[in-house]
């Protein structure tokens, strides 16, 4: 049978094949030291999952709305307006299964062939794919450890030409944990508004954030940003349900509804039991996301702290998000037991293989001098991990 060429394009999610890698090795009964893992550790708070089990013994177990039912809507127009400063009707949030779905819906909407798709990298995996499921031109623009991976506006400048559609921003950043500022949001939006450029803002890591940092939504900035921004967020980081998936956009209204009527000829609404739980999430206790936050924090610390103390490892202390991205350009040519290490994908094999630890080589967020440690694991994990990553490191010659 023959695959459509958009089937025969799509490149597996790499983080979600080295976290199957390493479970497999568990289930051998093998001790894997997991730092691949994209989600919180912490189980869903309490409220969260008891508000699921009263909407189904209240029987919401039927086809809701397709982009949500009203009072999810209306909470998250709440919290887009208490949090971020932004007002929204209900009518232009879009509930979907997942931030992920959000954005494929957000994508397919906006873009075509002929377009071209600014990425600052290192990017999260399923932006690339999404923009190229579109028929539209990812245009890959490197950031550097030196400026914390953040885009700059002279690199923006640089990048943008008659056919730039669209840009896609994700501040806490997954892979890097780099949070932009107002002022450098303001400064990209300045020109992104003169060149009538549409931005995709992931904001899913926006409640971990640390050291008294704030988040800013671009959109805030001002009334031409908002109407050029597509808003992403979710409850699956936040308030640790992954596997519950609800995601939600806001957007100008005819981008929202655009990307409802999509969703209605794909999956229709997401499940109803799940968006329950996702109401009590946003409008109950916010005590488990301080906790969480807490916990994160003092990881964070632990593994900068050891990381940036081994030679040849440049380790940026991240401002949210639960990943550090450590750079090792020094060490890159040298060998481990025969084994040359090119980039941090040979570094991965080496580690996996030998120490029993997963990592995420930075070649699957375009940028394989680095690599992407998840902190969403338990302190004794982390100690252990960074200890046989250590010794690995420190033996190559
Ligand atoms: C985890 C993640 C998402 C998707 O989350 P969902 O579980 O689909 O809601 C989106 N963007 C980034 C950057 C992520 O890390």
């Amino acid at each position: 049978m023959r695959l459509a060429e958009r089937a025969q394009n799509i490149s597996p999610s790499p983080t979600l094949s080295i976290d199957a890698q390493a479970k497999k090795m568990m289930a051998g009964g093998i001790k894997v030291i997991n730092f691949g893992v994209g989600e919180p550790d912490f189980d869903t708070p309490e409220n969260i999952k008891q508000a699921a089990v009263k909407a189904i013994a209240d029987g919401m177990t039927k086809y809701t709305p397709v982009a949500g039912i009203e009072p999810l809507r209306k909470a998250i127009a709440k919290k887009l307006a208490d949090d971020n400063g932004l007002q929204y009707e209900p009518g232009q949030i879009v509930v979907s299964a997942g931030a992920k779905h959000s954005l494929y819906n957000a994508f397919q909407v906006l873009c075509q062939e002929g377009d071209e798709v600014i990425l600052p990298a290192p990017y999260w995996v399923s932006y690339l794919e999404q923009i190229k499921l579109t028929g539209a031109k990812p245009v890959i623009v490197p950031t550097t450890v030196e400026n914390n991976f953040k885009l700059t506006p002279a690199q923006l400048q640089s990048v943008i030409t008659p056919k730039s559609r669209l840009i896609i921003l994700n501040s806490p950043s997954n892979p890097t944990g780099a949070v932009y500022t107002q002022d450098e949001l303001a400064a990209l939006g300045e020109i992104l508004e003169k060149n009538n450029i549409a931005i995709i803002s992931d904001e899913i890591y926006e409640k971990l954030i640390y050291d008294g940092g704030r988040h800013v939504s671009i959109a805030s900035l001002s009334p031409a940003l908002k109407d050029l921004t597509v808003v992403i967020n979710g409850v699956s980081k936040s308030y640790a349900m992954t596997g519950w998936r609800i995601g939600y956009a806001a957007a100008p209204l005819p981008v929202a509804k655009a990307m409802a009527d999509l969703q209605s000829h794909s999956t229709s609404n997401p499940t109803s039991i799940a968006q329950a739980a996702s109401l009590e999430a946003l409008s109950g206790t916010q005590e488990p996301v301080r906790q969480m936050v807490a916990e994160f924090v003092k990881r964070r610390d632990y593994m900068v702290e050891r990381l940036s103390s081994i030679p040849g490892v440049k380790c940026n202390r991240p401002g949210g998000a639960f990943y550090v991205f450590p750079e090792i350009k020094p060490l890159l040519g040298k060998s481990y037991d025969g084994m040359t290490i090119k980039g941090a994908s040979d570094l991965a094999g080496v580690l996996l293989e030998k120490e029993h630890v997963a990592i995420v080589p930075g070649v699957a967020f375009g940028d394989d001098n680095c690599f992407r440690l998840s902190y969403a694991t338990s302190m004794d994990n982390i100690r252990e991990g960074l200890d046989r990553i250590e010794k690995v490191l420190k033996e190559l010659q």
